[in-house]
């Protein structure tokens, strides 16, 4: 079984972002990237699968800069198989995205695609959604554990009164929550290893995918900022201010 891993390039989640002065969008020169958190967790999932004997191959996908074969190399270096870049400057919409990742799946014929549940930058969780939608694929989000036997998965998923059970047939696609695994670091002699791996490069045009944006931002503007908390000497007092000072939303 093949297992297709699509991961994004993100600002750093250690980064605090700073809007710039034109309110255009969020600063992004000389700020640290890293993999998506949401995607390292499904990255770890896929090699754990393949480590149990349950898949034969690793494949993971990045759209973006030519710096997504950084991202690329970090999942290399975990232990996945072979990467393939999808180099496409300027914003990718999720819509784009996921038009991309099915002519991929197209070409790669994965039973198994495993993604983040949501991109930290923009938290859009719409990608794996819109994919599944046109794959025509059954769709399970915010995994927190997942088992595969024969041509089924059965999955948790995290839902608001409790965790759900379902049962998919391959093939299919999942989005992993954080409970999902803790994943592991990459070790010296992984990370020179990952260099070596296999990484395909191709473009939107290549897969046939117009990625013209379909929305326009009109302004990314600064959160208005907190007002100073208030220290409180005892239980009563903090009471009292929860009575009589506090605001309802
Ligand atoms: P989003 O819908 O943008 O919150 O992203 C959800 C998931 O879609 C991410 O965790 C990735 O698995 C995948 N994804 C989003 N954007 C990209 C991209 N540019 N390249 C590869 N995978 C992506």
């Amino acid at each position: 079984m093949k297992i297709l891993v699509p991961v994004k390039r993100v600002v750093d989640a250690n980064v605090s972002v700073r809007v710039k002065a034109d309110e255009s969008g969020v600063e992004l020169g000389n700020v640290k990237m890293a993999m998506n958190p949401f995607c390292e967790i499904a990255v770890e999932e896929a090699i754990r699968l393949r480590e149990k004997g349950l898949a034969d191959e690793v494949v993971l996908v990045s759209a973006g800069s030519a710096k997504s074969e950084e991202t690329l190399r970090t999942g290399l270096a975990m232990g996945a198989d072979r990467g393939i870049l999808i180099e496409a400057e300027g914003p990718l919409e999720p819509l784009a995205v996921a038009r991309l990742l099915e002519a991929v799946v197209g070409n790669e014929s994965p039973e198994l695609v495993v993604m983040g549940k949501q991109a930290v930058d923009d938290d859009n969780n719409q990608t794996g959604q819109m994919l599944a939608g046109l794959l025509d694929w059954p769709i399970a989000t915010f995994i927190s554990s997942i088992e595969i036997s024969g041509d089924e998965v059965v999955v948790a998923c995290e839902v608001d009164n409790g965790i759900e059970t379902l049962k998919l047939k391959l093939p299919s696609l999942v989005t992993a929550d954080l409970r999902l695994n803790e994943p592991r670091y990459a070790s010296l002699p992984n990370i020179m290893k990952a260099k070596k791996k296999p990484v395909d490069k191709t473009t939107p045009a290549e897969l046939g995918v117009d990625v013209t944006p379909h929305l326009e931002v009109i302004k990314v503007a600064q959160p208005p900022s907190r007002k100073a908390g208030v220290l409180v000497t005892s239980a009563e007092e903090l009471i009292e201010k929860l009575r009589n000072e506090a605001q309802v939303i």
